[in-house]
């Protein structure tokens, strides 16, 4: 096996144990955290290993890096997920691929998302992303607009809110990144607490290979781990 792989393994189980430590920590089970691998610059033949070993769940940032290894994959037993900034004309190439959409900021990319369902006869669940750090040039939405933003999505047909995800600003220090998955959390708890029709606030997808604990600490149910389980990213390859 490659050296690669078998680092990818001693990773996988290395974050699988932080992972289940850090949900006794705070009194949840292991299974209430789902580990979602970011997968972008990863060729399929590793991702595919770290679906042996148990990985369940994938997140490409880039339709074409997504269809160009599309084929590849093994996804018997692997939800493809999308989590990069999506361009509505893009819609159409992925809706009968992926299992998530986590990075809708738009009423006009949710309703691109609902037409290009229901063109395909199918439903598709999305994430809201919300801007936490209110950064400039930064994908979600701003948080005081969230409220509308859901509202005028729910009704959209063939379109299922399940949560929430943040990629919070780059911290130096782990006081303040949690203060930014506190804030998410508590968003996620009030909209939550309203039941509202059509939505169900199950995941909230956020912390990355920096600061998965702390945000499992704060509230995430969901982490997206690139770097720390594949090693660091190559980008000219
Ligand atoms: C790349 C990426 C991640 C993972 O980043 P790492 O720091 O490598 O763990 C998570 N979420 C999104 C949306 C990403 O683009």
């Amino acid at each position: 096996m490659a050296s690669s792989l078998i680092d990818v393994e001693y990773n996988y189980k290395t974050i699988c144990e932080n992972i289940a430590k850090a949900t006794q920590q705070c009194s949840k089970s292991e299974s209430d955290v789902t580990l979602l691998a970011a997968t972008k610059t990863v060729d399929a033949q590793t991702i595919n290993h770290a679906i042996s070993l148990g990985l369940s769940h994938i997140g490409e940032n880039r339709v074409q890096e997504l269809l160009s290894k599309y084929d590849d994959y093994n996804l018997s037993e692997c939800s493809l997920q999308f989590i990069g900034h999506l361009q509505s004309n893009k819609v159409r190439q992925i809706i009968d691929k992926v299992d998530m959409i986590q990075s809708v900021d738009s009423l006009k990319l949710a309703t691109e998302i609902s037409r290009q369902a229901m063109l395909k006869n199918r439903e598709m669940d999305i994430l809201v992303e919300v801007n936490i750090g209110r950064e400039e040039n930064k994908s979600g939405v701003m948080p005081e607009m969230l409220d509308e933003l859901l509202h005028q999505v729910k009704d959209l047909p063939a379109i299922y809110i399940k949560g929430l995800m943040a990629i919070p600003p780059i911290c130096d220090n782990s006081h303040k990144i949690c203060k930014y998955f506190d804030n998410m959390h508590k968003m996620f708890i009030d909209i939550k607490g309203k039941k509202i029709d059509n939505i169900s606030m199950d995941v909230l997808s956020m912390g990355m290979s920096d600061d998965y604990v702390e945000a499992i600490l704060c509230g995430s149910n969901m982490v997206r781990v690139g770097s720390a389980l594949f090693g660091a990213r190559n980008y000219n390859v």
